[in-house]
């Protein structure tokens, strides 16, 4: 049963929120579109291993979709981690469409979609990576795990694995199927281990600390795209026709370019804000980037969202 559920990644959202406030010919919009698809891709294809897993309700099963936690000051982040007290598993997860193409002895990988052909990192050395990383995490917590399994799903079922060669029988490759025969992958792991590894109280001990090390990526997409704050459109947006700064007309903000009409509006725009900006408000930052005159009713509308504070009067800073 999943202990943490996968969230939903931010950078969707930034990039959505980016692609809308910046003027329709920015150069830097294809490159954030084609980001955006890639990072869809991935988090879909993620979904569709966590539904597999959502059937595996038993208790002995805990299931971490998504983990981000750091050795020393390396992050290092697990696309699903599943433990019981007899085995670990890491699973990473790629969604890449067409042939995957395997070389297991000089560990090479091809991706060949239509006439285009390039080639990706390697996804076992990646994982056997991770489980390195984990296992020093672990150990620098008190806890010692000789062996952590591994395993490869590529997401897509249409996608064909073709290995140059054979892996042979004990090969790390062999762990690299379809998201369709993971369970049956778990199936097997739980004859191979029949041994306890972990008391259930250390188990506990651990989905406890991943839980509270575990930190969501936060990234500036701004610096990410070399984007200064100046080329963001400000103000309310039309829900319609992304027009800006609409102003507010009687209790509506008005598309002066369609007539859209909404009372709302201004809770996307000050989302984008903490999507794109910064990670606080103050008063007068809200009215710079919404266009509002008044203090007062900046202050109305600050309330009405309910976001965490912290400082009082004009330095007061407004969290979401
Ligand atoms: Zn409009």
């Amino acid at each position: 049963m999943a202990v943490k559920e996968r969230e939903f990644p931010i950078r969707i959202l930034q990039n959505r929120a980016l692609i809308k406030r910046l003027r329709k010919n920015h150069e830097v919009i294809p490159r954030v579109e084609s980001d955006l698809k890639k990072i869809s891709a991935g988090y879909k294809g993620e979904r569709t291993v966590d539904y597999q897993l959502g059937f595996l309700e038993d208790k002995k099963y805990s299931i971490f979709h998504n983990i981000r936690i750091k050795v020393g000051t390396q992050y290092f982040q697990i696309d699903t981690l599943l433990m019981t007290t007899c085995y670990m598993v890491i699973i990473e997860v790629k969604n890449l469409a067409g042939i995957v193409r395997i070389d297991p002895q000089i560990r090479q990988c091809t991706r060949i979609l239509g006439e285009t052909q390039e080639g990706f990192v390697d996804p076992v050395s990646q994982v056997e990576k991770l489980t390195l990383l984990f296992k020093k995490w672990l150990s620098k917590h008190g806890f010692n795990v000789s062996d952590i399994e591994i395993l490869v799903v590529i997401s897509n079922p249409q996608t064909t694995i073709d290995f140059t060669v054979r892996p042979e029988i004990h090969s790390p490759y062999t762990k690299i199927i379809h998201s369709q025969n993971i369970l049956h992958f778990i199936t097997t792991l739980n004859k191979k281990y029949k041994h306890e590894i972990i008391s259930a109280k250390d188990l506990n001990k651990i989905k406890k600390l991943i839980l509270k090390h575990h930190s969501v990526l936060t990234s500036n997409v701004l610096d990410i795209y070399g984007i200064v704050e100046d080329e963001i459109i400000t103000g309310v947006q039309c829900e319609s026709c992304n027009a800006a700064p609409l102003p507010k007309v009687g209790t509506y903000w008005t598309c002066f370019n369609c007539s859209y009409r909404s009372k709302n509006a201004h809770i996307q725009a000050i989302d984008d804000y903490f999507l794109l900006m910064s990670n606080h408000l103050t008063n007068s930052t809200l009215r710079n980037f919404l266009h509002i005159p008044s203090r007062h009713a900046a202050t109305y509308m600050l309330k009405s969202l309910n976001l965490k504070t912290s400082g009082i009067g004009k330095g007061k800073r407004y969290f979401q």
